[in-house]
């Protein structure tokens, strides 16, 4: 027999992202790659205090804020640090030590919502969906109904462990008409995915550096009603992590608390520019949503499936079966796609082995995926790259 997945040889060889290191793409939800420009940005110092600095701070907060579709109700705090302490930060300075979080969690970022919460020793209510199922209004609804003592919904807009776009605007709806206040953590979403603060009732939601504005990693932000922010003070069970301090010190000093990350924040303020003359957040999605069509199709046309329907597919990160073919070893396809160009992700599902394949970052539809994870087949002598009928029996629940 033939083998089914001839390796092309005479492909041309894949794009490398920078040309100058030969570095591989990153097919990851962050870090990912970002242009030379937003390298280059990093290529100087800044005094914290200096004048230049702090006109860096403004105007990357007032970047933010146009981006979130703010008139002038809600403020952008940045904190040092990786997405998980502004997510920290949010629910330590805005949940009052009485209050209590309803966690909508389906996969690891939910989840380690509700462990920060133990952590913080605040009141915590989850709704576990498991791997791959979206919470639902309804539900959301009957659970704030149920438990009057829940203050906090919890959202996570895109679950990046799945990749999963959760329908946040139906949660933000029946959040608000139980008279509870919504918190997102949209680290992977904001940028690309609308979030439009007129239209979805929020009161605070969190984004790092170096997902879908494409800059470095080194800090994340809050953007949040005036009002909220204003109410937070003194709430806060940690020093470096109390939003109220340090939105109070950057308002009146325009200086970040403690060391700023002055590269990180210099490349970040490349990127937003950059971002602003792509065509801003709906250009962003549509070159997100093109990669993500245009790897989904490759791969599914060698063999691949997704764990998610089309529906629940989002543009930010895509989770594939791992193949049944014995031969398949995600360490050996792994190294072969590396070879090839191209970081990609190892998957967290409890479900079924898998990975995942990342669409964001400095990078366009042309990145002939499709050929390098062909060839990367063929060298571990993989003859099919169908996922186990376990997995795909999990699958079916979801589309029914
Ligand atoms: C990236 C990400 C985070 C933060 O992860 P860090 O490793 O702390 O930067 C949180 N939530 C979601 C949904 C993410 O994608």
């Amino acid at each position: 027999m033939p083998h089914p997945l001839p390796p092309t040889a005479k492909m041309p060889p894949a794009r490398i992202a920078d040309p100058a290191s030969g570095a591989p793409f990153l097919l990851t939800p962050g870090p990912l790659t970002t242009s030379a420009e937003v390298k280059r940005a990093m290529l100087r110092d800044w005094g914290s205090w200096d004048d230049d600095f702090r006109a860096m701070t403004a105007e990357m907060r007032q970047r933010l804020l146009a981006i979130a579709g703010d008139r002038g109700d809600y403020d952008c705090v940045p904190m040092q640090g990786s997405g998980s302490f502004c997510v920290e930060a949010m629910l330590g300075s805005f949940v009052p030590r009485d209050g209590k979080v309803l966690v909508l969690a389906n996969g690891a970022y939910g989840l380690r919502a509700a462990q920060t919460l133990a952590y913080l020793g605040r009141g915590c209510s989850l709704i576990d969906k498991g791997d791959y199922l979206p919470p639902r209004g309804a539900e959301v609804s009957a659970a704030l109904a149920a438990d009057p003592a829940i203050t906090h919904v919890l959202a996570i807009h895109c679950e990046t462990s799945s990749g999963i776009l959760n329908p946040l605007a139906e949660i933000a709806e029946v959040t608000a008409q139980a008279g509870r206040e919504l918190l997102v953590d949209s680290m992977s979403a904001f940028g690309a995915l609308p979030l439009d603060v007129t239209e979805i009732q929020v009161e605070a939601f969190v984004s790092s550096a170096n997902k879908c504005i494409e800059g470095v990693p080194g800090f994340g932000f809050v953007i949040a009603r005036k009002s909220t922010l204003a109410a937070a003070k003194g709430n806060s069970h940690s020093l470096a992590l109390d939003l109220y301090a340090q939105w109070q010190v950057m308002n009146t000093t325009g200086q970040w608390r403690f060391t700023p990350p002055t590269h990180a924040v210099a490349a970040f303020l490349t990127a937003l520019r950059a971002h602003e003359a792509e065509g801003g957040a709906s250009a962003r999605l549509a070159r997100y949503t093109n990669n993500r069509d245009i790897v989904v199709a490759g791969m599914r046309a060698i063999g691949f499936e997704t764990l998610l329907d089309d529906a629940w597919l989002s543009p930010i990160i895509v989770t594939f079966f791992c193949p049944a073919d014995p031969a398949f070893d995600f360490a050996r396809f792994y190294a072969a796609m590396k070879a090839r160009g191209f970081i990609i992700y190892p998957g967290k599902l409890t479900v079924a082995e898998s990975f995942r394949i990342g669409c964001i970052g400095q990078m366009d539809g042309d990145i002939m995926l499709r050929a390098a994870a062909a060839e990367a087949l063929a060298e571990l002598d993989v003859r099919s790259a169908a996922p186990p009928e376990a997995a795909k029996a999990a699958r079916a629940q979801l589309v029914a």
